[in-house]
């Protein structure tokens, strides 16, 4: 590529790159055609752009336009790997057993959430209790209505974000970030059992931060024994009742105990 460019010097005067903001070089030089037909990289997936000295792409390969499907397919293929809705795509509100006393209120209170999502949802209770089955419950009844939903556990949040930092990441860690800010839904589950490091803590009270700031919906389950160990600065943001409607399983032992045996529907 340097010498088609260096030849092109040769043979033409040298183009006025004040006004060649984004311009592909394969593309002006000449059209070979390639092996998956892209004239413009000549079938590398990447371009050189002429942009003046200090532009942050100069002298950057970036990726061409005709790699732009393959891309949004492994961007989505890698929001689908994250979000964990596959694994819990069996758990809806039909499939909730909610006639164990004290859960009718809880239901219902998702049950609204999941109709208008407004603030956060904070459901807490203890070891199977049924507040990861109504937060999935909730997070697919959103997706089914073409939300971007995001689901996950806060130990695998933080691993995501720490592995972008690998060379063999596909995502990038600002990219994964800043989906988990803007997500329409974001569904945390298990706050405060992650394995915690200040650079965890920080990024999880960031992300929590910006939710809150702009009230975006957010659903965080939590073990209410397990909460007193969470970060101040977190605790007192799920407290607030101006953002947050919180719900406790009161008095509900395990609600796994009375879901009608395998066979009986
Ligand atoms: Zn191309």
């Amino acid at each position: 590529m340097r010498r088609n460019i260096s030849d092109k010097k040769k043979r033409s005067p040298q183009p006025n790159l004040k006004h060649m903001e984004h311009v592909e070089i394969p593309f002006l030089l000449k059209t070979i055609p390639s092996s998956n037909g892209c004239t413009r990289c000549e079938g590398t997936g990447y371009v050189r752009v002429d942009v003046p000295y200090g532009d942050p792409t100069f002298g950057k390969a970036i990726p061409c336009h005709c790699t732009k499907a393959e891309r949004d397919k492994k961007r989505l293929q890698s929001l689908r790997g994250i979000s964990r809705l596959e694994a819990l795509g069996n758990k809806n509100f039909q499939n909730f057993f909610p006639r164990i006393p004290g859960m009718p209120k809880v239901y219902l209170t998702a049950e609204q959430f999941a109709q208008d999502p407004d603030g956060w949802l904070v459901l807490l209770g203890g070891h199977g209790c049924g507040k990861t089955h109504l937060a999935a419950a909730i997070a697919n009844a959103r997706l089914a209505r073409g939300s971007q939903v995001l689901f996950m556990t806060v130990s695998d949040l933080l691993d995501h974000l720490r592995a972008t930092f690998a060379p063999t990441s596909t995502m990038l860690y600002d990219q994964l970030f800043s989906r988990l800010q803007e997500a329409e839904l974001l569904v945390l589950d298990d706050l405060g059992t992650e394995q915690s490091s200040p650079w965890a803590g920080g990024k999880l009270f960031q992300l929590l931060d910006y939710r809150y700031t702009y009230r975006l919906p957010t659903i965080i389950t939590a073990d209410q024994q397990v909460l007193q160990t969470v970060d101040e600065r977190i605790r007192s943001r799920l407290m607030d009742k101006s953002v947050v409607t919180q719900v406790t399983f009161d008095g509900i032992l395990d609600y796994r105990l009375y879901l009608p045996p395998k066979n009986s529907v």
